[in-house]
């Protein structure tokens, strides 16, 4: 006889002439032999680990068992499939950039930028706080980019502001006090980088003219010569990337 803690970890066996692989799992508090899929749709046998128990034993239990083996693990590799379907892509500067979500044992989400992608890592079994993860990723990646942006834009037009505020606004991109505070809507980010630079560049051109007067507009022009064209832009795709960056 085989003490439990000589089983092996992993084994397999043919079953209907499919090889399958299983782990062996020793438990304290298990009274007799158990199987369970886990979460990567793999299969396992849990071990009592007081008894004495030979692999043939636990091969006799996974055979006596097929049935429920077989449709269990259809089910576990059919539910990682779609998972795995369910990458989207975020748009982000004008690009589209795939989302990867992994399942980790860590404790909260995260959206990190990786090679060609955005990977975000999620808790096990809460897909439902990707999109807060993403969310957090555009607003800290919306005031990086647009700040940079602002001071270089604000140097060349020889103005200065106050401070940079990123907002949540439903209408507006952009907006600027009398305080000389630029405020952004995050989910500019989304948009190509030109139009990114033309909302920089209106928001600045109102610390010189507080209206939309002709000199107002030379302003906008004279540093962003093909601003009408991202004005269309946005009104073309505004809607869109609006409800891209709020169902991400
Ligand atoms: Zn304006």
């Amino acid at each position: 006889m085989v003490a439990v803690k000589d089983l092996p970890e992993k084994s397999s066996i043919l079953i209907d002439s499919r090889e399958i692989q299983y782990f062996i799992r020793k438990s304290k508090r298990a009274k007799h032999l158990l199987l369970h899929i886990n979460c990567n749709a793999a299969l396992e046998v849990v071990v009592p680990f007081r008894r004495k128990i030979t692999l043939k034993e636990i091969e006799k239990f996974l055979l006596e068992k097929k049935r429920w083996i077989l449709r269990n693990l259809q089910k576990a590799e059919e539910i990682a499939r779609k998972a795995s379907r369910r990458r989207n892509f975020l748009l982000f500067l004008g690009r589209e950039v795939p989302i990867e979500v992994i399942e980790s044992r860590r404790k909260r989400a995260a959206a990190m930028p990786s090679i060609g992608k955005l990977i975000v890592k999620i808790p096990i079994g809460r897909k439902d706080l990707a999109a807060k993860a993403i969310q957090r990723f555009y607003k800290k990646h919306a005031s990086k980019i647009i700040t940079h942006l602002a001071r270089k834009n604000a140097c060349k037009m020889n103005v200065s502001f106050f401070r940079i505020s990123i907002r949540s606004q439903k209408t507006l991109w952009g907006s600027c006090s009398p305080r000389k505070v630029l405020s952004f809507n995050w989910r500019l980010i989304a948009a190509p980088q030109a139009v990114v630079e033309y909302i920089i560049v209106h928001e600045l051109a109102h610390l010189k003219h507080r209206n939309h007067s002709k000199a107002f507009w030379r302003t906008v022009q004279k540093y962003c010569p093909d601003y009408r064209k991202y004005e269309r832009w946005l009104r073309k795709y505004g809607d869109l990337i609006k409800a891209r960056t709020d169902n991400c």
